[in-house]
């Protein structure tokens, strides 16, 4: 008798859905969620790096089956740093970066952002670090249907709690910021696919983040199209922010300062990017 299968959940993905829809959602009552007085992250303290993860694991249990996704970890990325961490599919990418962007946990190991162990931190002061520190940027832009482009890149301060104006204001230069000054009126379909691309970026910086952490962003992705998302990246991180870009491909793995080779759940080398090389 074949044994029974259970489908395999992704809780990290429905998670992260659920966190934008999240975001949605509270915009449309912005002082419904009053920001925790509890301690939180913070970017930038000298001598403490953004990322530490020590000896992490995560273990998924599908049916009688355990998938070990990671396994064990050790990854310090400090401030101002722009690092790749490039696999195959499968070699637990997506799985770090859920983990990196406080979207899920590790089964065992720490983690600290910014010095503080994030076991410690509650379930609402950590959305309040995602929502303020970390910009999230994903293969399949996730951009809300219907919604124009300016509407879309002010969500985050909407749940920020900001007021119209300012949202307004910000938004309008996240997307200069990433060269759609003159798409701001339109919905998402009325885009390309880079261009949707350069949406969800605008989004992901418009609360000014410390870090941008990007999951396959040029996936979806003509060579073009690809280039220019790069190439945000790359003035992102002169400008002082973090990036993070997971990829499978080399020839994008490869603007990163550093090169973080995965296989298997474990980190097997880590390498100069071209950037490196370039920046001195
Ligand atoms: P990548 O992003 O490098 O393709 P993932 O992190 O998505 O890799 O997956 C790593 C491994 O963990 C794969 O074997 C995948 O099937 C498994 N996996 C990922 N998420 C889950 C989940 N929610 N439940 C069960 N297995 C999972
Ligand atoms: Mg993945």
């Amino acid at each position: 008798m074949a044994p029974r299968r259970r489908p395999v959940e992704r809780p990290a993905v429905a998670r992260a859905q659920r966190f934008l829809q999240g975001r949605r959602e509270r915009a449309a009552r912005p002082s419904a969620q009053p920001v925790s007085r509890r301690p939180r992250p913070r970017s930038g303290r000298p001598g403490v790096p953004v990322i530490d993860l020590h000896d992490v694991h995560k273990t998924y249990s599908v049916g009688d089956i355990a998938v070990h996704a990671l396994r064990g970890v050790g990854l310090r990325i400090e401030c101002g740093e722009y690092v790749a961490i490039i696999g195959a599919s499968g070699s637990g990418k997506t799985t770090l970066m859920n983990i990196l962007g406080c979207l899920d946990t590790p089964t065992s190991g720490t983690y600290r952002l910014n010095g503080l162990d994030v076991r410690g931190i509650d379930e609402d002061a950590l959305a309040d670090v995602r929502n303020r520190e970390i910009g999230f940027v994903f293969q399949s832009f996730n951009l809300i249907p219907r919604t124009r482009a300016l509407a879309n890149v002010e969500l985050p301060l909407a749940y920020a709690g900001r007021h119209r104006g300012a949202r307004h204001e910000r938004a309008l230069a996240a997307l200069r910021q990433v060269g759609l000054g003159d798409r701001v009126h339109h919905m998402p379909s009325e885009l390309s696919g880079g261009q949707q691309q350069r949406v969800a970026i605008a989004r992901a910086l418009v609360t000014n983040p410390a870090m941008i952490l990007a999951d396959e962003p040029t996936g979806a992705l003509d060579t073009v199209s690809s280039g220019e998302v790069l190439g945000i990246f790359g003035r992102l991180n002169e400008q002082g922010r973090t990036v993070i870009l997971i990829t499978h491909e080399q020839s994008v793995a490869a603007h990163a300062r550093r090169v973080v080779r995965i296989s298997d759940g474990t980190i097997i080398a880590v390498e100069r990017g071209e950037r490196a090389e370039a920046l001195g």
